[in-house]
Parts: structure tokens; C-alpha cells; sequence
């Protein structure tokens, strides 16, 4: 059984082509394409870059294309797209514009192409679906939660895959278990040890801070948008929802205009003054750029007021967990993170710290109570066990 999974950006496809006929599945190929103009096209040369790797003879090959599909009304977990479900993400476009109309249009192209191919989406917001309704929710006016503004969370399908490496790696297969059939059983699979608690930070281009008992989120740093929680790249992160009618009636701004500076010149480009990315950023912080030293002070103490956050809630922490680009690369944020928790058990060995880049790794010292993980994340093979999961089911 072939599966590719499909991720659709506003102008790249990137695409991993997944084999389940053994145990364990088998990644056959990945591959991708930046400045896509014409998506049609894009979508064929992937196929032809398939057939002539010898991986399929054609699409009809393919079991299903899987998507790490965003957000929609109404909708979650893993699910066929058909057009009812496009139209429940064409309802949010407003809250995930630079994610929703890309899978929509791609999602629609792959299925002229690709006629009689499942197309399946596993939703970013799917993890959250079990967490506590107190840490989802805003104190807005009800007729405000009617339409749909509450916390959703995302990345959903990173920090699941953390849950399952991390419960793996600290020797607790029963969590692991739980949390890969989280979406099929809701939770209800027994450990069969005391409770698990994982705090995991996937810190990239856009960030975010999940806290997990027992293989399932409680509660997570983005809101009703992925523009929420930590500064982002370019977009603004956690911000007073009175800044927005302040700003309109000061500069007679639209709120296109106002959604624009938001999503495009805020978070860490913002701040900075340099650039959205954290290699430039931190190279101008050392070259004494003083706001390029702020972007960085701010982006670290908005991760540690969160895992603060979560170590409460959990009662404590077995692990802190990095992933993404930044969780991935950084060594310095990793530590500047990390630095002064001794009090709480939680102490970087600087060493192990500094040789660890874009590897699985324990980074703690052995003094340190709390284990420091890097795990690189591998999210389109999460989609892709729940596609095959959903193709499956009875
Ligand atoms: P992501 O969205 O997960 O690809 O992460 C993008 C962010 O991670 C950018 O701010 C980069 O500066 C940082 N990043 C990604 N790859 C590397 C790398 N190889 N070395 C250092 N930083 C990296």
C-alpha cells in the first residue's frame, strides 16, 4: 500500500511517498518544488517524478493522497475530502489564510488528475480534540463561541509525533500506543504505568508549545489561529485584542491593511527590524543589533512562559521535548530556554547540547531530573498512518 502525502504551500509542493506493504512503513521518496505557477502542472511533473524512480507505474498505484490539512468548520480528525468538507474549509479561510485556499485549490486539482484516488486530510486541530474544554476556551460572548472563536490549536500532527517518539525513547510503549490510536479510541487505550507528562516545542518558521499527559495534548499555545501564541516568523503572535481597534482608529487603517502588517510584518521580522528568519536574526543580535537581541529575549520568554505553564498543569514534567527548525538547529535557544530551571530539575549538559543539530538526541545532563529531547518531527508520517488507518476502518 502507497501513500503520498501532499503539502501544499501558496507557491510549493512538497510531497513524501510512504510504502506500508512491510512493518515498519517505508519513506520511498520525497521531493518537492519552490515558485510553483502553474499547480496542475506541478502535480503531474510529481507523478512522473514517481513513475520514473520506478516507484509507481501510475497514479492509480497510489492508495490514497494524504494532506496536512489546517482548519475547518465543523470538522476534525482524519477525513475523506470530498466537496462538503472543502466547503467547511472554504467556511475558515478567514482563520488560516495563507493555509486553507492552497489545500483548497490543490486538494481540487489533485482530484481532476487524479480521478478514483482517496484524497484524505488529517486536520491540524484533530490533537486537541480531547483536551480539557477549560484551557480551549475564551471568555467571549456566547453568540462570539456560536461562530466558532475558541482556541483550536495546530501543528497537531508534529506534536503528535512527539508524543509517540518521545513515550518510545523514555521506554513507555503503553503511552505510545495510546497516543498513535488517540484519533481511533479517543484516549481510551489503558498505560499501564504512572503518568507520562511531555511538554514539546516545536519552534520553527511558526511555533508552538504543547503540553501532553499520556500520549494526549491538554492544552497548546495557538488559539483560534496558527497567528496566535509564540511571535512567529512574520506573524504576530499573542497580542491584546484591543490592539486592533486601537491601531484602526489611530491610523484610519483598513482591517485588510491592519491583517496584512499582522501576518506579513510582525512576530519576529517585526521585532527585529532584519528578517523573519533566525539564522539572520541571530547573527545581527551578535553582531550587537539591539533589536535583533529583543526579537530573540522575546521569542524565548514567550517559550518559557508556556512551558511554565504546563509544568504547572501537569504537576510537574518526565520531559521537554525540541522539534522543528529552530527546536531542530539552535543550540543557543535551546539553552537560553533552558537556562536557570535547575530549582525545577531541568539542566541542559551544554556539551551534548551544542553538538546536537537536526539528530534524536538527549541533551540533558545527568544531574538533570527533567530529560531534554530533540526529536526532528516527521508529520507527513503521521498523516500517512492515519490515512492508511482511515482507508482500513471497516
Ligand atoms: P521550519 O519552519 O521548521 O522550517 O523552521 C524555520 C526556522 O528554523 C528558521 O527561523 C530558521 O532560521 C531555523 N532553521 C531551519 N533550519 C536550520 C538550520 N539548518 N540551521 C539553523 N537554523 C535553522
Amino acid at each position: 500500500m502507497k501513500i503520498l502525502v501532499a503539502n501544499l504551500g501558496s507557491t510549493s509542493l512538497k510531497w513524501r511517498l510512504f510504502d506500508f506493504s512491510n512493518s515498519p512503513e517505508r519513506l520511498l521518496h520525497k521531493g518537492g518544488y519552490e515558485r510553483v505557477s502553474d499547480y496542475s502542472k506541478a502535480i503531474r511533473d510529481c507523478l512522473a517524478e514517481l513513475q520514473s524512480a520506478g516507484h509507481i507505474h501510475s497514479g492509480s498505484d497510489l492508495a490514497a493522497v494524504g494532506f496536512k490539512t489546517v482548519i475547518a468548520q465543523g470538522v476534525s480528525g482524519c477525513v475523506r475530502l470530498d466537496e462538503s468538507v472543502l466547503a467547511a474549509m472554504e467556511a475558515f479561510n478567514g482563520l488560516a489564510p495563507a493555509h486553507n485556499p492552497p489545500y483548497i485549490t490543490g486538494i481540487r486539482l489533485f482530484s481532476q488528475i487524479l480521478p478514483g484516488v482517496p484524497l484524505l486530510g488529517l486536520f491540524e486541530t484533530a490533537f486537541y480534540q480531547f483536551a480539557p474544554e477549560a484551557n480551549m476556551r475564551y471568555a467571549v460572548p456566547e453568540n462570539w463561541y456560536q461562530l466558532g472563536i475558541r482556541r483550536w490549536g495546530f501543528h497537531g500532527a508534529s506534536h503528535k509525533f512527539i508524543a509517540e517518539r518521545s513515550a518510545e525513547l523514555l521506554g513507555r510503549p503503553d503511552v505510545a500506543e495510546r497516543a498513535r490510536r488517540l484519533y481511533v479510541d479517543g484516549g481510551a487505550t489503558p498505560v499501564s504505568g504512572p503518568p507520562l507528562r511531555i511538554i514539546s516545542c516545536h519552534l520553527g518558521g511558526s511555533s508552538s508549545i504543547t503540553g501532553t499527559l499520556n500520549g494526549a495534548a491538554i492544552g497548546t499555545s495557538m488559539g483560534l489561529t496558527p497567528q496566535s501564541g509564540l511571535p512567529q516568523n512574520n506573524r504576530v503572535g499573542d497580542l491584546d485584542s484591543f490592539a486592533v481597534p486601537y491601531f484602526l482608529r489611530q491610523t484610519g487603517a483598513t482591517i485588510d491593511e491592519a491583517e496584512r502588517q499582522l501576518c506579513k510584518e510582525g512576530g519576529l521580522k517585526g521585532l527585529s527590524g532584519v528578517s523573519n528568519d533566525m539564522r539572520d536574526i541571530q547573527t545581527a543580535a551578535d553582531q550587537g543589533n539591539a533589536k535583533a537581541k529583543l526579537a530573540l529575549d522575546v521569542f524565548v520568554a514567550s517559550a518559557r512562559q508556556w512551558i511554565g505553564s504546563y509544568l504547572l498543569q501537569l504537576n510537574s514534567v518526565d520531559a521537554l521535548v525540541f522539534t522543528a527548525g529552530i527546536g531542530e538547529n539552535r543550540a543557543e535557544l535551546r539553552a537560553a530556554i533552558c537556562a536557570s530551571l535547575d530549582q525545577l530539575g531541568i539542566i541542559l549538559d551544554p556539551d551534548k547540547n551544542a553538538a546536537t543539530r537536526a539528530t534524536e538526541a538527549v541533551i540533558s545532563s545527568a544531574s538533570s531530573r527533567v530529560k531534554i529531547l530533540v526529536i526532528p518531527t516527521n508529520e507527513e508520517l503521521v498523516v500517512a498512518r492515519e490515512v492508511k488507518r482511515q482507508l482500513e476502518r471497516p
